[in-house]
């Protein structure tokens, strides 16, 4: 299931991606204001998760990148974008739904790999003090000579003051922005060479940014080419082309058993992000592929009845029996027909058969094991819950069910640590210390859980958390 979550599990609370610091490969024009001052809307699933993972696997062996920890994050927005902070590669779900394949996305990562690779995120922060200075400096200059300009009465000079002080700025700025296009082409170059290591080919980047390129056709507006942060499209496209062909690799394609993956990753976001009849529309080519009757049985699990759900992934498991998102959906859609034991089973399948060992899954078992309302059950949902704690710590839900399962097991001082621990991930610090305060009263001092009391209590709000 697609789980909406706030940023707050995933960065600190403050953080926020302003247009000059995402690096992206839209054109900043484009981007949603939203995305630009809060935080970003982090949408969690374990299927989309896994497939991108492995999408991005192989890319980064080639970049060097694979013991840097280097996370992939689930943007919920619509928008075609990705970008890069810190180790964490941002991708939008509508990347992804727009992506007719597995390799244009996995030419988008192999972009993103490139930043994190050259190290630009650091070398733009260096370049933006720079450049705030620059400004600041040509805006000091420019009033000196308004202020001059006044001083002896003479208003043609004191507009050229004026004008000064709005070049200056616009200078540093575009001396920014230049910057970062070498950045962007360097990326690009990059994203070849992983290609080619990785024996993929390049076309599905090319049709990414013949994407852009439509996509800045629509906005019907002329953009100064000094203003946008990225090379014109155009220009990007023909220079990348030149050297895209070049590529041994570049008519393969990808295998058919990855593209059914990534149509079904597609059908599930398309119903979820767009609504009931997306899958159908997007599928209507192909209305008997597996992609298609998946949308169709998402829809129905989302917007229908459960049991109708239900009819239709035993079909799907009759194709895949092994597939374990098709038992994810079926304890979803069990989950919702308020059989919460049957549920617990076909989470426990999905959880068996999932090569990804994702912390989601253990969580939905969790859940519906707790749904069953025995002591029992409630062992085991706590046990399941901290499995899947293990695997993806910063999970603020399943801390919220844990405390469930330890509050239905009489263990008060658990419940109220896995209650801060809850409150801690959403950024929520206030009231995760006063619970965590409380907790620690009644716990062993020095023992395992009035250390990560103590923790949370010491945490300082204003320091960044890694
Ligand atoms: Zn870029």
């Amino acid at each position: 299931m697609l789980k909406r979550t706030t940023l707050g599990r995933l960065l600190p609370r403050r953080f926020a991606v302003s247009a000059l610091t995402a690096i992206s490969v839209v054109l900043s024009a484009l981007q949603p204001s939203h995305s630009q001052q809060k935080g970003v809307p982090v949408v969690r699933d374990a299927e989309i998760e896994a497939l991108v993972r492995e999408y991005a696997r192989p890319i980064l062996k080639a970049a060097g990148l694979s013991n840097s920890g280097i996370e992939i994050v689930l943007v919920n927005d619509q928008s075609f974008n990705a970008f890069v902070a810190g180790r964490r590669i941002f991708i939008n779900t509508g990347t992804l739904l727009q992506a007719e394949t597995p390799n244009e996305v996995i030419g988008v990562l192999a972009h993103e790999a490139g930043h994190i690779a050259g190290g630009h995120q650091q070398r733009l922060r260096d370049q933006m003090a720079r450049a705030q200075t620059m400004a600041i400096v040509a805006s000091l200059l420019g009033i000196g000579a308004t202020v001059a300009g006044a001083a002896s009465n003479t208003r043609g000079l004191a507009q050229a003051g004026t004008g000064l002080a709005l070049g200056g700025t616009e200078a540093a700025r575009r001396g920014l922005l230049a910057y970062q296009r070498t950045e962007e082409t360097t990326a690009d170059r990059s994203a070849l060479v992983y290609l080619e290591r990785t024996g993929q080919s390049p076309a599905g980047m090319l049709t990414t940014f013949k994407r852009f390129q439509s996509a800045l056709a629509l906005t019907g507006s002329r953009i100064d080419p000094y203003r946008i942060s990225h090379p014109t499209p155009r220009d990007r496209i023909a220079n990348l082309e030149v050297l895209a062909r070049k590529s041994p690799y570049f008519d393969k394609t990808d295998s058919p058993a990855l593209q059914q993956r990534h149509d079904m990753m597609r059908a599930k976001i398309a119903v979820y992000t767009q609504g009931q009849s997306a899958a159908q529309r997007l599928f209507k080519q192909e209305r008997s592929s597996v992609a298609a009757k998946y949308g169709d049985a998402q829809a129905s699990f989302l917007f229908g009845n459960p049991k109708a759900a239900l009819g239709k992934v035993d079909a799907l498991l009759k194709d895949q029996p092994k597939n374990p998102y098709f038992h994810e959906l079926r304890g979803d859609a069990l989950m919702k027909a308020n059989r919460p034991a049957e549920a617990a089973k076909a989470y426990a399948t999905a959880v068996r058969l999932d090569p990804s060992k994702s912390g989601i899954l253990l969580m939905s078992q969790g859940q519906a094991l707790l749904a069953m309302g025995t002591k029992e059950s409630a062992a085991q949902a706590a046990a399941q819950l901290r499995k899947g704690l293990d695997i993806d710590p910063e999970n603020a839900v399943a801390y919220r069910y844990l405390a469930q399962a330890y509050g239905q097991l009489g263990e008060i001082a658990q419940a109220e640590l896995a209650t801060a621990d809850g409150y801690y991930y959403s950024g929520e610090y206030q009231q995760a210390k006063i619970m965590a305060a409380r907790a620690q009263q009644k716990f062993k001092r020095g023992s395992p859980g009035w250390v990560r009391a103590q923790d949370i209590i010491n945490f300082k709000t204003g320091k960044k958390r890694k």
